[in-house]
């Protein structure tokens, strides 16, 4: 991020980062950025692309160059999509919520908020990760994959399960 300082009456800076993206104030911007003015110029490419300019007549206005322009409306893109996909994956969140809270607890059959509710991997099949992470990494259908080797159970039960897996915890639980 860079920032394009202009006052009246004062030469408009040019920072190396400017030099280095190839912009360079002109005098019709000084004229048209009247006192503090703080803008980037990826907002300028962005605000002149929406007014349906062409790469030409931005490269023109702004002084910049088209790789510039196409970096930075580039970016916007990515950032779009990464906001899409944020979108998205809080719609599966909130379907495995309602999906556990749909099911409840596998053990003890109780009813609880999403929160108390947990995937607990069935030891037959193989974990690729915790369903959050593998949604996180491999994406959302891969996650309801993983959803299906799961039984839902509450945090207690979970805990019991857990123990009873482990070699010293099965032979305690006999004993108790
Ligand atoms: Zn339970």
């Amino acid at each position: 991020m860079f920032l394009v300082r202009v006052q009246v009456g004062e030469q408009a800076p040019i920072s190396s980062v400017d030099r280095a993206i190839g912009f360079y104030p002109t005098g019709q911007e000084f004229e048209s950025l009247i006192g503090d003015v703080e803008i980037t110029l990826k907002e300028k490419i962005i605000a002149l692309r929406q007014q349906g300019k062409t790469y030409n007549e931005i490269k023109k206005e702004l002084n910049c160059s088209k790789g510039t322009i196409s970096y930075h409306l580039g970016e916007g893109q990515k950032e779009k999509a990464a906001v899409r996909s944020v979108n998205q994956r809080e719609k599966a969140m909130l379907a495995f919520h309602e999906y556990k809270e749909e099911k409840g607890c596998f053990d003890c059959k109780g009813k609880f908020p999403h929160y108390i509710l947990e995937f607990d991997h069935k030891p037959e099949f193989e974990k690729i990760a915790a369903v959050y992470n593998v949604m996180k990494t491999l994406g959302i259908p891969k996650a309801w994959e993983e959803v299906a080797k799961c039984d839902v159970v509450c945090a207690n039960c979970h805990k019991a399960r857990t123990y009873k897996r482990k070699p010293w915890g099965k032979n305690r639980y006999i004993i108790e």
